[in-house]
């Protein structure tokens, strides 16, 4: 249907922004109105002016900015994070091999028509730059895989981005045959200045601000299967607020550590000053809780983040599909309904592997008398004499437990493991309901599936890329 390509303004408002600042430098360098070089060579500066560009706009989608999350998503965000750093590497690659002219510098050819001028420092800031970035793209890429901890991998990603930024900057003011115009200057270090100075506003003024905001853990207490319910309250007046589904940036002990995790709160918002998350036991963070985030724990919180909220969208009916620990956004979800006297129909399909990972189930059965709300509970692993439903949410059994909302242009959302996510959304585009209308969150980043979602991404990228492109060429045939 025309639902399908319901773009969100916020979307539309980021993708110009992104396009005017990455076009920005070559645009700027057309204005400078040097004769052009051979193709090659002008293919390949545009190209890299593109790139450079690019890379300081991935440290504003790094996911702590609410100002391009909360438009999007925190999904998209992280995605077009990886896609579009994918981009510029590829621009980047190329650009040394592309050149055909000679790196000699020859004073007399001002305008540098016909020599790149390299000199031995820009060469080697150059140097660094390539070999720091295909390091870091490569990292980001296989981390899964590396044996290094979640955090020793962010910090080296942090500070490299730093290197490769610094390094690419000295190297286009020095040798950019198109960095040379005043303008272009002043645009490379005011970008360059302002990227880094988020890493600065990320890892040294939000800390200092969640300094002067500090909470406590009040109670840290099983309540599943691996599955810990933390209540953390602030110690003092608190302005803090969120809307129902959102996450937040957790960071234990003292604030000056780097180390932080994303837990979607759990708790609706009526339920402030508390806030109660639901984790799971994963690595090495989540695996100790009682000791980590014991009572009186100080805890410093970044956000909230992301849009997983039901607020300003439309739908008839309201579908949560959650798997596991994707509860938590849920629940807060079904919490902040609830409170909010929701009379829409709300259904719940919440899948877990065993019957000891239920979490909150006394709750979901209560929450059916302040809300139109069916809770359908499905077990892969189901014990004898289970009377639920069994195996895994597909189809046929949406089919089967969501009919009526399915026509009736519901507002689904997913939140559970990334497979789950992947196959969900496959089935519920199957099943006619438009993209737009399936909002998910995955608790891991290392998406890229075939699903409906993501082949819309990676058109929009294509475009994206194409966009680029057509740039640098016009600018390399001017
Ligand atoms: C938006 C969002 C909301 C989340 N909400 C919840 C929730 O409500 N309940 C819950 O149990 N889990 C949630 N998670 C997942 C949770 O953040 C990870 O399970 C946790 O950080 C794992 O840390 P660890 O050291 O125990 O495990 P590790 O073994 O170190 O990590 C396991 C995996 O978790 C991810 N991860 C680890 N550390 C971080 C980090 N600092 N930042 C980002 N990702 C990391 C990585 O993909 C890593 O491979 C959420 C994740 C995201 C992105």
């Amino acid at each position: 249907g025309r639902g399908i390509w319901r773009v969100p303004s916020g979307l539309i408002i980021l993708v110009v922004a992104y396009l005017g600042l990455a076009s920005a430098p070559v645009l700027i360098g057309w204005a400078q109105g040097w004769p052009p070089r051979p193709l090659r060579d002008e293919l390949s500066s545009g190209l890299a002016m593109t790139a450079f560009a690019i890379l300081l706009i991935e440290f504003l989608l790094s996911g702590r900015f609410r100002a391009v999350s909360a438009p999007i998503g925190i999904d998209l965000t992280m995605r077009l994070h990886q896609l579009l750093g994918r981009l510029a590497v590829v621009f980047v690659f190329l650009h040394p091999v592309a050149y055909s002219l000679p790196l000699a510098q020859a004073p007399w050819d001002d305008t540098r028509a016909s020599v790149l001028g390299l000199t031995p420092a820009a060469t080697a800031t150059g140097l660094v730059a390539w070999v720091v970035l295909m390091v870091l793209a490569w990292f980001a890429i296989v981390r899964d895989r590396l044996p290094y901890r979640y955090e020793t991998w962010r910090l080296t990603h942090g500070i490299g981005a730093a290197v490769v930024a610094v390094a690419s900057l000295h190297h286009t003011l020095e040798a950019g045959r198109y960095a040379s115009a005043g303008l272009a200057r002043a645009f490379w270090i005011t970008a360059t200045a302002a990227a880094l100075l988020s890493l600065v506003w990320v890892y040294l003024v939000k800390p200092l601000a969640q300094a002067a905001s500090p909470y406590r853990v009040a109670r840290t207490e099983r309540v599943a299967h691996a599955i810990w319910r933390v209540v953390i309250e602030p110690l003092a007046a608190s302005a803090f607020r969120f809307r129902a589904g959102q996450f937040v940036w957790l960071k234990s002990g003292s604030w000056l550590k780097l180390a932080d995790h994303p837990f979607s709160i759990a708790s609706g918002p009526a339920d402030l000053p508390r806030i109660e998350f639901v984790i799971k036991e994963a690595g090495d963070f989540t695996a100790d809780l009682p000791r980590r985030l014991a009572a009186g724990t100080p805890v410093y919180l970044d956000g909230p983040f992301g849009n997983f909220t039901v607020d300003r969208r439309i739908g008839q009916a309201i579908v949560l599909m959650a798997g596991g620990v994707g509860i938590a956004p849920a629940l807060s979800i079904l919490r902040g309904l609830a409170t909010d006297g929701e009379t829409r129909p709300v259904t719940l399909i919440y899948a877990n592997r065993i019957v000891e990972q239920i979490v909150a189930q006394d709750e979901l059965d209560r929450l059916g008398e302040r809300l139109d709300l069916r809770v359908h509970h499905v077990l892969s692993e189901p014990p004898a004499g289970w009377s639920g439903e069994t195996g895994l949410i597909d189809a046929a059994m949406m089919r089967r437990l969501i009919r009526r909302e399915l026509r009736a242009q519901p507002l689904c959302f997913v939140c559970g493991p990334v497979p789950m996510i992947d196959s969900v959304e496959r089935d519920l585009s199957a099943l006619g309901v438009p993209v737009s209308q399936v909002v998910s969150e995955r608790f891991r980043y290392d998406a890229g599936a075939n699903t409906p979602r993501e082949r819309r991404i990676g058109a929009g990228l294509a475009a994206l890329a194409a966009a680029h492109l057509a740039l640098a060429v016009a600018f390399a045939l001017r």
